[in-house]
């Protein structure tokens, strides 16, 4: 097995942890000592070529910050990552003051200008994304001296058809056929669509009607849509006929409801998923730089910080063996965006790459 060949292990499993140095917290894993660069092949031109396919961080850690909604699928699709990455890579995106420009271009580091509100015409800071694997990464995180970075890791196709289990969300929204008032109620995790949200840390909700839309919403070519909140998966009939005659199991289908005539839609139903798994997080093998949890102080749950720095690890005998369809016991996020994250087999990943079914993201987990 060649070094590009090895499993790429979550960062919480990687020993040992050091510290980046004085200008950085100590609890701090040294990603490159847990990343280190692999070597480029010598007819590439350049490590970090600036017109490689740069990914966007399209969900930081922050509840409410999204920074850049540019979509990227699948870096895999970049010739150079294909031809020479295959695994997971982590990438950060912040500001970082315009004293560092000379070091970004030096660096090769995909960067643009920000410019001040208050004087339009001076550059206030500029906005850089680089891989944990960027030779200049341990530099940059030092430069930054604790300043936050948003955080998104992309797995490739190959990751996500090894791992028994992912997590699966939608990337495509259709939160525009619901009206004012039903989007207030989803939001806000209220009836006539919810009950028992936790109004501290989000959590504990349950869904107990169907929604209703204003109109049929038009999907494209997806086969799966959501309101983009993460937790709500609806999908179309040709994937229910498919999972119905590979006798995919876990889950019962809610139907989406025109608000007119109150017709269920015939083209989409709502993936309801039925069981749910034990407290699975495997708490030695997390890693501590993004993901925490907290005990909330007025339900009493516990909610955990979205995983976003690698591979989620989770104890597989925790993990419910013989349903294609499951539910984390751990509630992910909180106020609006806490959830359980929805877990789809090997079976069903497959199904959805082999037929490139679009509109879901998945997200391949560590079963440990
Ligand atoms: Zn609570």
């Amino acid at each position: 097995m060649d070094e590009f060949s090895q499993p790429f292990l979550s960062p919480g499993s990687r020993q040992p942890i050091t510290g980046f140095g004085a200008n950085f917290s100590s609890a701090v894993p040294d990603a490159v000592s847990h990343y280190p660069p692999r070597p480029f092949p010598s007819d590439f031109p350049s490590p970090h070529p600036m017109g490689r396919r740069c990914p966007a961080v399209a969900r930081g850690d922050n509840n409410d910050i999204e920074m850049d909604s540019r979509p990227v699928k699948n870096i895999a699709e970049s010739f150079w990552v294909s031809s020479y990455y295959i695994a997971m890579e982590i990438w950060h995106r912040g500001h970082i003051a315009v004293e560092h420009k000379g070091f970004l271009e030096a660096n090769r580091i995909k960067h643009e200008h920000r410019f001040s509100v208050k004087h339009p015409s001076q550059i206030r800071d500029y906005i850089f994304e680089i891989s944990e694997d960027h030779l200049a990464f341990r530099e940059i995180m030092g430069r930054l001296a604790r300043e936050y970075t948003y955080v998104t890791t992309f797995f490739t196709d190959d990751e996500r058809l090894k791992a028994d289990y992912c997590i699966i969300r939608t990337d495509c929204s259709i939160l525009s056929s619901l009206d004012k008032a039903n989007a207030d109620s989803y939001y806000t995790f209220k009836a006539p669509y919810f009950s028992g949200f936790c109004s501290k840390c989000g959590t504990g909700w349950s869904q107990i009607a169907p929604f209703q839309l204003k109109r049929e919403p038009k999907i494209g070519r997806n086969q799966f849509c959501g309101f983009g909140s993460g937790f709500e998966l609806f999908c179309t009939s040709l994937v229910l006929g498919e999972f119905s005659s590979c006798k995919i199991g876990g889950f019962e289908t809610w139907p989406l409801i025109l608000e007119e005539g109150h017709e269920p839609i015939e083209s989409l139903k709502q993936i309801m998923v039925t069981e749910v798994a034990e407290p699975a997080i495997a708490e030695d093998l997390v890693e501590h730089e993004r993901y925490c949890q907290t005990d909330c102080p007025v339900c009493g749950q516990t909610w955990h910080a979205h995983y976003i720095r690698g591979m989620l690890p989770l104890r597989r005998t925790a993990l419910k063996p013989n349903v294609d369809f499951q539910l984390t016991n751990e509630w992910f996020g909180n106020g609006r965006t806490a959830r359980r994250e929805m877990l789809i087999s090997q079976r069903v990943v497959r199904l959805i790459l082999e037929n490139k079914w679009k509109g879901a993201e998945l997200v391949p987990i560590q079963a440990v």
